[in-house]
């Protein structure tokens, strides 16, 4: 079996999961965007995702990110998911469609400096954090909604929406429950903010059924990774 005979099958077993997800919960496929999380995997493997039809790919690391981005030819969007340093902000407006882990106002002017730099506007989403003490990135819900008028205030940002990764070991079901309510309420405010990027290989069954509307799946499409991240 070619790595690309591996990579179809992966695509093929996800899309079949993705539909019957999307039937059980009486919800058309067309509301669901898959984004291919290809962190660690070459971009050779980027290559065969876009040949086989994918649009959407995401990454978690800079440089690792725009070097891929710079090497793949393929008219890719890419999905920035990974905590952001300001300093690499500059970077990443020059080649992410949409950031996914805006969880700091800092970050905001940040990127939106970058982006325009880069003559461009930048699609963010505000990452939600429902890990009480668990110290990853994402703001806590409280903090939604000033930060998503800082983003929706930048000259350069364009406020997507809200993403979440559900705490390590717990029941994703309220998580991504209560994350589709926080994107209810954001809409009130700014109605252009209507992505939910929620859903992983081990929970998108879970996140479809919550709502979710971008899903980020790497090893149940591209087999296990090396490492852990
Ligand atoms: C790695 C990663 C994913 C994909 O994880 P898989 O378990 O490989 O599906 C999704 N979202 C974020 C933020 C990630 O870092």
């Amino acid at each position: 079996m070619t790595r690309r005979d591996e990579i179809a099958a992966g695509l093929a077993s996800v899309e079949q999961r993705i539909v019957d997800a999307c039937t059980e919960a009486g919800r058309d496929r067309s509301e669901i965007t898959l984004i291919v999380v290809t962190k660690t995997y070459p971009a050779s493997d980027v290559e065969l995702v876009a040949e086989l039809g994918v649009l959407d790919v995401g990454e978690n690391r800079h440089p690792e990110a725009g070097d891929k981005a710079e090497q793949v030819a393929a008219p890719l969007r890419w999905h920035f998911l990974g905590g952001l340093q300001t300093n690499k902000a500059g970077a990443i407006a020059r080649y992410a469609d949409t950031v996914h882990s805006v969880d700091r106002v800092k970050l905001v002017n940040a990127l939106s400096r970058g982006a325009e730099a880069a003559g461009r506007t930048l699609r963010c989403l505000v990452q939600i954090d429902f890990g009480e003490a668990d110290g990853r990135s994402g703001v806590a819900p409280a903090g939604l909604a000033e930060l998503a008028a800082a983003v929706a205030d930048a000259d350069h940002l364009e406020l997507a929406g809200i993403m979440t990764v559900a705490p390590l070991g717990e029941d994703p079901v309220p998580h991504f429950q209560h994350l589709v309510r926080l994107s209810a309420d954001l809409r009130k405010e700014h109605p252009e903010a209507t992505i939910i990027s929620a859903g992983m290989s081990d929970d998108f069954q879970h996140a479809i059924k919550a709502g979710a509307t971008h899903l980020r799946l790497g090893r149940s499409v591209l087999g296990e990774r090396a490492s852990t991240r």
